[in-house]
C-alpha cells in the first residue's frame, strides 16, 4: 500500500513507462481516444518531459497554479478542468482551449461575456453530477438537457459535449448511465447550430480510464497513473 510517493520523486523512466502503458491500453481498445496529461502539482519539468513523449493535451485544474507554471513549460494545448470561480474566468479566458466544468449558467454566462470580449468562441463541456452525489458539483442527469439547450443560447460559447468525474469506486453502471445521457443530449443538440460539435466526453482518471473507454469515452484525463501519486492525496 505504498501510495504516497511524491510525485516529484517521479523518475522519467517511470513517467515513460506509465506513458507507453496508457497508450497501448487506449491503442487496444480500438477507439478514437485523447490522452490528456492532468499537470496539476506537477513540475514544468515533468510536464515538458511528457510532452516530448507525444502529449497533446494538458489539463490544468487550478486557476493560480496554471497562472504560474504556464510560461515554464513548452506550448501545449491546455484544458481547464477544474472547479471553476465565476471571478476567475477572466484569467484563464484566453489561456485554454476547452473548459471542461462548466457546472452552472452563471458560470456559462460569464464564460461567454468574456469570450465576447476576445473575440473568441469558448469549447466548453457540461459537467455531469452522473451519480447524483449531494456533496458534489455539477449538473443532474435529470437536468442537463435543459442546461444544454440554454447554454446554446450564448453566442460566444460552443458546447462540445459532457465531462464527469464518478463517485471513486463505482460501478460500470455509471459509465454507461453518462454514455447514453451523452448519445441523447447528441441528438438533441448536434441540430442547434451551424458547425457544432457535440462530440466530446471527458471521462475516466487513472484509475478507471479503461472502463471509461469502453462506454464510450473521447478523452481520458489521467494524472498520478501517468505522473506518480501527488502528495496532498
Ligand atoms: C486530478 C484530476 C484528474 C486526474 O486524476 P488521477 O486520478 O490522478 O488520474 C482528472 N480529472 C480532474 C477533474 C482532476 O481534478
Amino acid at each position: 500500500m505504498e501510495k504516497l510517493s511524491d510525485n516529484t520523486q517521479t523518475s522519467f523512466e517511470d513517467i515513460r513507462r506509465n506513458y507507453l502503458g496508457i497508450c497501448e491500453n487506449i491503442a487496444r481498445s480500438g477507439r478514437d481516444v485523447r490522452l490528456m496529461a492532468v499537470t496539476k502539482t506537477v513540475s514544468p519539468e515533468r510536464i515538458n518531459y511528457a510532452i516530448d513523449l507525444g502529449v497533446s493535451l494538458l489539463g490544468e485544474n487550478r486557476v493560480q497554479e496554471y497562472l504560474e507554471k504556464r510560461e515554464s513549460y513548452k506550448p501545449a494545448e491546455v484544458h481547464f478542468i477544474g472547479g471553476l470561480q465565476t471571478n476567475k474566468v477572466k484569467y484563464i479566458i484566453d489561456k485554454v482551449s476547452m473548459i471542461h466544468s462548466v457546472d452552472s449558467m452563471r458560470l456559462a454566462e460569464e464564460i461567454d461575456r468574456r469570450a465576447a470580449q476576445h473575440g473568441i468562441i469558448m469549447d466548453i463541456l457540461a459537467e455531469i453530477n452522473i451519480g447524483g452525489e449531494e456533496t458534489k458539483g455539477g449538473i443532474t442527469a435529470d437536468s442537463a438537457g435543459r442546461f444544454c439547450s440554454d447554454v446554446n443560447e450564448f453566442p460566444n460559447v460552443r458546447l462540445r459535449g459532457l465531462m464527469t468525474i464518478p463517485p471513486p469506486n463505482c460501478s460500470e453502471s455509471v459509465f454507461a448511465d453518462m454514455q447514453e445521457l451523452f448519445e441523447r443530449l447528441k441528438v438533441e443538440n448536434s441540430h442547434n447550430r451551424e458547425n457544432a460539435a457535440f462530440d466530446t466526453l471527458s471521462m475516466g482518471m487513472s484509475g478507471d480510464y479503461e472502463a471509461a473507454i469502453k462506454y464510450g469515452a473521447t478523452i481520458v484525463r489521467i494524472g498520478s497513473g501517468l505522473f506518480g501519486y501527488r502528495k496532498y492525496l
